[in-house]
């Protein structure tokens, strides 16, 4: 008791410390109810308030607020949470139909869509799914185009733009098909790439090529083939060349008729044909004259291969309408050498062909360089 009135006269007698020490006491009391109620409220509030204004923002994030306490703030926080999901349900339904519309325009192209960054394929449309039966059957076909280096779609589209030069894939069914690319840029690293199926055009394309090269009668080379392969053999090896004419076709025509001698000539390029190897190469060089490459490196069988191909025609029954057709052939041949000119060979050849002619036909006669 003592000791507390002695308190209190201090205080009396020295009421600044007293105001001062209360003064202190008031703000700490302020202060801390200050950080409760930040922690409490405000804090909470401006994270609340960050998240929807992220919200409105990202569209794509799933975000939740954190549920610490059991109070009304924490009661608006769960309401905010279901707004949330439900906004992000209703986004996703939207991003869903407007992938579903993109897909369908997508997959109603003739041509195949891929988007890709070059070795992965992000998004293909029907048409991908039509002609491969799998990514991998794709790869593959990509990697034997590449020759096996690398699987990179954008250097094979960017190689393969042109009809002149399209891509040949292997597809379901074991048929071959030809594409030709067309790349667009989407993004820093993602391209849309095109691929229209040429096939049909291509096919066109060899099938005129073909006949464009060949001889219609016969369906041997026609003489433009035939004398570029000449010109490309003579630049790359040795070969022997044989030039040959039917003898006296112009009596078949005049005896039997021309549909006789048309059937003649198509009959002997056969027989001859036959009697070739597989690398040799005959061509028609006009009327009933012939042209033969025989790949063989050496000079030795030369004139055996010539007699050869004379005997089987002289042997060859040829029956046109029940009418039997006797057909000889002349032949004059060379050795060619790696380097030799075209006009040199042929000159040489036909000089040769002329000598058979002119002493006695149905027989061949070589000429040396
Ligand atoms: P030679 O033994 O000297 O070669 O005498 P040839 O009668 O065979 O030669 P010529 O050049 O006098 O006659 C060739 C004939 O070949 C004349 C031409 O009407 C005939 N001819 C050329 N092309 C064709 C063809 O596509 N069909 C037919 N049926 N005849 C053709
Ligand atoms: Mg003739
Ligand atoms: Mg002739």
């Amino acid at each position: 008791m003592r000791s507390n009135r002695q308190i209190f006269d201090f205080l009396i007698n020295n009421i600044e410390v007293t105001l001062l020490i209360f003064s202190l006491i008031l703000m700490l009391v302020f202060l801390s109810f200050y950080l409760f109620m930040q922690k409490l409220f405000t804090n909470r509030i401006q994270y609340i308030s960050t998240m929807v204004k992220k919200a409105s923002k990202d569209e794509n994030s799933w975000l939740e607020l954190e549920l610490n306490y059991d109070d009304e703030i924490t009661y608006l926080s769960k309401k905010i949470n279901e707004m949330f999901k439900n906004i992000n349900y209703q986004q996703s339904l939207r991003l869903q139909k407007e992938r579903d519309f993109l897909q369908s325009v997508l997959d109603s192209q003739k041509s195949i869509i891929i988007i890709s960054d070059g070795d992965i394929i992000h998004s293909k449309n029907k048409k991908f799914d039509d002609i491969f039966s799998s990514e991998d059957m794709f790869l593959t076909n990509l990697a034997l185009l590449d020759n096996k280096t690398s699987e990179n779609l954008l250097n094979i589209a960017n190689n393969h733009y042109s009809l002149e030069k399209p891509a040949k894939f292997k597809c379901i069914g074991s048929d071959n098909k030809y594409f030709t690319f067309d790349v667009k840029k989407l993004d820093f690293k993602n391209y849309l790439i095109c691929m229209h199926d040429v096939s049909e055009f291509n096919e066109k394309i060899t099938e005129l090529e073909n006949r464009a090269s060949m001889d219609e009668l016969t369906n041997m080379y026609n003489k433009n083939t035939i004398t570029s392969f000449i010109k490309l053999w003579l630049e790359k090896r040795d070969f022997c060349f044989i030039l040959f004419d039917i003898d006296f076709f112009k009596k078949v025509n005049d005896t039997y008729g021309h549909p006789a001698g048309d059937y003649v000539l198509k009959e002997m390029s056969f027989v001859v044909s036959s009697e070739l190897a597989k690398e040799d190469i005959i061509g028609r060089f006009g009327g009933e004259e012939f042209l033969v490459l025989i790949n063989d490196y050496t000079n030795v069988n030369i004139i055996n291969i010539a007699n050869r191909l004379r005997e089987k025609v002289q042997d060859h029954i040829f029956i046109f309408e029940d009418k039997q057709i006797d057909i000889n052939i002349s032949l004059g041949c060379t050795f060619c050498e790696k380097g030799e000119e075209y006009k040199e060979v042929y000159k040489r050849c036909d000089k040769a062909l002329y000598e058979a002619k002119s002493t006695g036909r149905n027989k061949v006669i070589e000429f040396k360089k």
